[in-house]
């Protein structure tokens, strides 16, 4: 095992890093080695030694001169997505297999200046177009519970390479549930912030309307320190949010206020989380739901109650309407942010080929993999004059309606919402490959947060009961600019629970 799976969370690890109990390229050898040793997982798609060993002696040297910034030498990987400049990144797709970018995205440049080693960068779906990582163009992600299974998507390298203790923390994108279901069906802890938070600027676009990035690691406790340097405006996003309502603020910081959302919940010791309401969606508990996992999530509504939070029935009515309202939304979004791989100005070029017409399409043809072509089929019908009207200006009613379902649970109701991730676990790969829109069907719990642009998180609450036990992940919704709070109420429940403790060497 790597050296750092020896320390329990990232401020652990910094301790030693500032006593020089051990240094950022000694961690970053063995991680590397770690990481090249479980290729079996098929986690990582490029690793650039030189680069990695680098930026470890950059944080020494930082580190030796006591100028250290708060995640020096801390080992992570970023999802192919994030543009970097050295390291190839392809979006797990054959059309950007050689792309190396000249600049890097504002999460990879916010995490280097924070001090942060990368190891490499992490298989997902292709364009992050899936929910189990089955539609890389580079193979599919093993999940480190069980090789058969699939570790969910389309993150399954980012989540898979924490759960298997490769890095300590790495970077995800969450689209309709990217970060919040291969967190759950890897156990480990991931958080898709507040729409706007994170600055999207150089992570290859999917669906733009949608697109979040979020990292994902063992402990919530270490989430907050990855999204207090990856959040915040940023000018070159131009979907990016300023925050100027609070002068005390440095301009243009989200406040995560993680301690002063901790500190709230000091005022009936015992009794840390006393008065939170927490709203149970009644839609998000029917048969399509697996009992296993509804039991887990009961369990753990238990220990909520048992830290004083209360439990209240709130309703969703919209939750099944999010299917296709997102699988409308996505793809238009999709079909045209693709347009820019036309084989001319980057990317993969067909062999043989007549004119400029036939080189792109010829180019795109054998460029795409199925489940992209797929989406720009849907996306580009969609925004079609004669059906736009039918599609895709219903599905941003219904886009609405989303939105106002969770601003009346919040306005009137409860604090945060707590539900299943995804319907099910322990999905073979490969088990729907006859029916590729069954995958659509099993987003129902996390397409509905990423329409309405809300923070959700998912962590470890439970197992299956199998003879080879799969980890069940709980969803904690919050309202806008609440990922403090539910960074905040994760840690409670992590303080006395250790699903996400568990290790798949351990189990
Ligand atoms: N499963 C959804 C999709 O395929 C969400 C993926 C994502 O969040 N990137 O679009």
């Amino acid at each position: 095992m790597p050296l750092h799976s020896e320390f329990d969370s990232i401020s652990s690890l910094r301790n030693a890093l500032r006593d020089r109990k051990i240094s950022a390229l000694e961690i970053a050898q063995s991680a590397l080695e770690a990481a090249q040793g479980r290729s079996d997982l098929n986690a990582f798609l490029h690793i650039e030694p030189e680069l990695t060993l680098a930026q470890a002696r950059r944080a020494d040297e930082a580190l030796a001169r006591n100028e250290a910034a708060p995640l020096a030498g801390i080992p992570i990987a970023h999802k192919d997505v994030f543009v970097t400049k050295g390291w190839r990144t392809t979006a797990a797709s054959k059309i950007l297999q050689n792309y190396v970018s000249p600049f890097d995205a504002t999460v990879v440049s916010r995490l280097e200046e924070a001090g942060a080693v990368s190891i490499g960068k992490l298989n997902c779906d292709e364009f992050g177009m899936g929910s189990g990582n089955e539609n890389s163009a580079f193979g599919p992600v093993r999940n480190p519970w069980h090789a058969d299974v699939v570790p969910g998507g389309s993150s399954g390298g980012s989540a898979a390479a924490v759960a298997a203790g490769l890095v300590m923390a790495s970077t995800g994108t969450d689209t309709g549930g990217s970060v919040r279901q291969p967190a759950a069906l890897c156990g480990v802890s991931g958080i898709k912030p507040t729409y706007g938070t994170v600055s999207r600027f150089g992570i290859v676009a999917y669906g733009s309307s949608l697109d979040q990035a979020g990292p994902l690691a063992r402990h919530a406790r270490d989430l907050v320190e990855l999204l207090d340097v990856i959040s915040g405006f940023d000018p070159q996003d131009s979907t990016s949010l300023m925050m100027c309502d609070e002068a005390e603020n440095e301009p243009g910081r989200i406040r995560l206020d993680f301690d002063a959302a901790v500190q709230r919940q000091e005022v009936v010791a015992g009794r840390p989380l006393e008065g939170l309401r927490i709203g149970v969606p009644r839609e998000y508990f029917n048969e399509g739901l697996d009992n296993q996992i509804a039991q887990a999530i009961e369990e753990a509504l238990k220990v909520f109650e048992s830290l004083g939070a209360k439990r209240v029935d709130v309703s969703l009515p919209r939750t099944r309407l999010s299917i296709p309202a997102y699988y409308v939304i996505a793809p238009a979004e999709a079909s045209s942010n693709l347009s820019r791989y036309d084989a001319v100005r980057y990317g993969y070029r067909t062999a043989s080929y007549g004119d400029l017409e036939d080189m792109t399409s010829r180019s795109r043809a054998e460029g795409f993999g199925p489940e992209v072509i797929r989406r720009i089929l849907v996306g580009t019908y969609v925004l079609c004059h004669g059906y736009y009207d039918a599609y895709y200006l219903q599905a941003q009613r219904v886009r609405r309606m989303v939105v106002n379902d969770f601003q009346q649970a919040f306005s009137e109701h409860c604090d945060l919402i707590i539900g299943p991730v995804t319907p099910k676990v322990g999905k073979l790969i490969g088990e729907n490959r006859a029916d590729p829109t069954a995958d659509w069907l099993a987003d129902v719990y996390t397409l509905g947060v990423s329409l309405a642009g809300l923070p959700a998180m998912s962590i470890p609450c439970g197992f299956t009961a199998d003879q080879r036990p799969l980890p069940i992940g709980l969803q904690l919704i919050g309202n806008y600019f609440q990922e403090g709070q539910l960074l905040a109420v994760a840690d409670r429940f992590q303080q006395v629970t250790d699903w996400h403790q568990r290790t798949p060497e351990q189990r």
